[in-house]
């Protein structure tokens, strides 16, 4: 849950996740809907699909346990190199360091070099028998990213105060490395084509969507457009910008009050669903609710 979501966000979810499948068996004897709903409005559902999955592997494949190694953990569903070193240091104390934003960039400040210039792997592999001197891996690898989070942090690093600072290069020189700006994502214009019910309130919606992102989630037609030019035959409701994952969209929403619908289409009420309806189809929800 924490992966691109801030604690304070994560928490309520966390909560009522755990008081609805509070152990991996019920985790794994689930089904999606009820994780998805569980999930809804938390964002990144692939997340949400990826732990279910999990649950299901290691019940059926792994006696209930995380696999010890990193080659086997990083089977699992959505687990790569961050999450499975933090896996493997948090539960099984192994020496190993999980390299979030913060990690990579108290290292690379130590060593006043660009981030994408150190292998970290290597890194680690050389000095093995410093870093881990102490033989609490667990409590090492979350110390360096709260030092990342509170002391080293992106802007205004507390150096004066660091304890570390008589071996940091960043600290020590007069010519600092400048991190490599990260390119913004190009905003793509998408038009949405809503068919509502204007007597029931409801509006139709589909899985069948050529999207990538939201994939198999409830949609309206959505459609990217090259050249944002207003669409004849359906009525113009209002233009809204939207960032899903790290997409950002520029959106021309129309409708149509139809009571014909596509193949594929079904009709779900614009107020109340039992169904998993991803915050992103909300927001639309809410906008077409002005108007029928
Ligand atoms: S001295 Fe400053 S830059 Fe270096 S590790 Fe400490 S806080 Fe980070």
């Amino acid at each position: 849950m924490l992966q691109q979501t801030q604690v304070k966000t994560v928490i309520p979810y966390f909560k009522a996740f755990l008081l609805n499948l509070p152990t991996l068996k019920s985790l794994a004897l689930s089904n999606e809907k009820s994780v998805l709903k569980l999930w809804e409005g938390l964002g990144y559902y692939r997340r949400a699909r990826n732990l279910l999955a999990t649950s299901k592997i290691l019940i059926n494949e792994h006696n209930s346990k995380l696999p010890k190694s990193l080659i086997n953990i990083k089977k699992l569903p959505g687990i790569g190199d961050y999450t499975g070193n933090a896996l493997l240091a948090f539960i099984y104390d192994q020496p190993t360091i999980a390299f979030d934003g913060n990690v990579k960039r108290v290292f690379s400040r130590i060593l006043n070099k660009n981030e994408n210039k150190i292998d970290f792997n290597k890194l680690i592999e050389i000095n093995k028998k410093y870093l881990f001197k102490t033989k609490r891996n667990s409590d090492f690898a979350e110390a360096l990213i709260e030092f990342g989070a509170l002391i080293c942090k992106p802007k205004e690093p507390k150096c004066h105060n660091c304890n570390i600072n008589n071996m940091c290069k960043y600290f020590k020189s007069d010519k600092k490395f400048k991190k490599t700006k990260i390119l913004e994502a190009k905003v793509k214009n998408y038009n949405i084509f809503c068919y509502i019910d204007k007597i029931k309130n409801k509006i139709a919606l589909t899985k069948k969507h050529n999207l990538g992102f939201l994939d198999k989630f409830y949609l309206p037609s959505i459609k990217e457009s090259h050249d944002n030019k207003k669409i004849k035959n359906w009525n113009f409701h209002s233009n809204f910008k939207n960032s899903i994952s790290n997409k950002k969209l520029n959106i021309n929403l129309y409708y149509k009050f139809s009571l014909k619908i596509p193949l594929q289409y079904q009709w779900f009420s614009l107020k109340k669903n039992n169904e998993f309806i991803p915050s992103f189809t909300k927001k639309i929800f809410k906008q077409i609710l002005k108007i029928s």
